[in-house]
């Protein structure tokens, strides 16, 4: 059983933690908390063990929130810890998770160079094998590069152009904006979208352009990609159809925009309305020669989910065929 812990129980550390528990081959070893709130709770109620940094266990003992231990003896008892903590404070924890010799996963919100290597499962699972420092690349780049790896396995890409329509908070934020306005972010082109999807592929020539949007539920990128040859339609519904993680929605089952998507993942059932899969417009992939274009939505809260347990399994030397297939069937993504 490969030991992890989540550090940082957030927007992403708690849906990670609860995808550890699902995992035959992982054991959580527990979570940090900051603050005894209604989360903590919560966590606790779901047989979680909480660990919290020294300052924080008189208001832990206070509130009556059992704590197994600080930071530091969560880091100790784990093989592997999955920083999820804001962006920028998971490179402050490195130094901790060294000098442990502890191996860690870390979010888009961290710089690439925290880690050997910027991770997403269908591009370059095989470039984290055994690597100490892995760094999950961000929710929209998540999305473009499985959506980009998946069609470029129909031919040489010349090109992509991408404009990226994010979503302006977390449904939990609500000290976030804009409620009123649509937001050039960054106003500069290119967005840094481009850079974070080339420190994966390296060589790709991608151009990205951002705009925030007051919506709290998805991000939905335009994608245009040229290819060195003429493209069919076809070829990519096929392919899409094919690759778990990309599911497709058309107008035939009425849908088209995010509010329609979120309300089937509720009418399933699914926790949190999460969906781990890219959501790809059926009626929007068009073709023009070698040119391609195509909408689809990302679901912020739940996509990195499933890249960051092929992580952990990358780190331990896990072939990316088993990891996939385990977090696959374990997370519920479609075949
Ligand atoms: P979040 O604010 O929801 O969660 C962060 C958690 O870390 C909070 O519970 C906070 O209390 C805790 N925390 C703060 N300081 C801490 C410390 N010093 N020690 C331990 N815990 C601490 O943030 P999030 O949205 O889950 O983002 C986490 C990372 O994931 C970031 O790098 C972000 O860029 C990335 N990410 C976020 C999203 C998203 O849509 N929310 C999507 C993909 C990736």
């Amino acid at each position: 059983m490969i030991r992890v812990s989540v550090n940082g129980y957030g927007t992403i550390g708690k849906r990670v933690a609860e995808a550890i528990m699902l995992q035959p081959d992982m054991e959580l070893v527990g979570v940090s908390k900051t603050s005894p709130n209604m989360e903590a709770l919560v966590a606790q109620s779901k047989g979680i063990k909480i660990f919290s940094p020294d300052e924080s266990s008189k208001k832990f003992e206070e509130s009556g929130i059992k704590i197994s231990g600080n930071i530091e003896d969560m880091i100790k008892y784990s093989d592997i810890i999955v920083d999820a903590t804001p962006n920028g404070v998971g490179a402050q924890y490195k130094t901790l998770y060294e000098k442990y010799e502890k191996r860690a996963i870390f979010q888009g919100g961290e710089k690439p160079n925290v880690a050997d290597v910027s991770f997403s499962a269908l591009c370059n699972y095989d470039e984290a094998l055994n690597k100490k420092y892995v760094r999950v690349v961000s929710c929209n780049t998540t999305a473009l590069l499985r959506t980009i790896c998946t069609l470029s396995k129909l031919g040489k890409i010349d090109k992509v152009r991408a404009t990226i329509v994010r979503r302006a908070a977390d449904p939990k934020e609500f000290k976030k904006g804009p409620i009123n306005a649509l937001v050039l972010d960054p106003a500069t082109i290119p967005s840094h979208h481009a850079k974070d999807v080339n420190s994966v592929l390296k060589d790709l020539d991608i151009i990205t352009s951002a705009i925030i949007a007051p919506t709290t539920l998805m991000h939905v990128h335009l994608l245009n990609v040229t290819f060195k040859q003429q493209i069919d339609k076809e070829d990519i519904v096929s392919i899409f159809l094919n690759t778990p993680r990309i599911v497709m929605v058309s107008s035939r089952s009425k849908i088209s925009s995010t509010a329609e998507i979120i309300e089937v993942a509720r009418d399933l059932g699914k926790m949190r309305n999460d969906i781990r899969e890219v959501v790809v417009f059926e009626d929007s992939i068009y073709t023009k020669g070698s040119e391609v274009f195509l909408t689809y939505a990302v679901h912020q809260e739940s996509i990195v989910v499933p890249e960051n347990i092929d992580a952990i399994r990358a780190i331990n030397g896990i072939s990316a065929d088993e990891s996939i297939k385990i977090t696959n069937t374990s997370q519920g993504i479609s075949g």
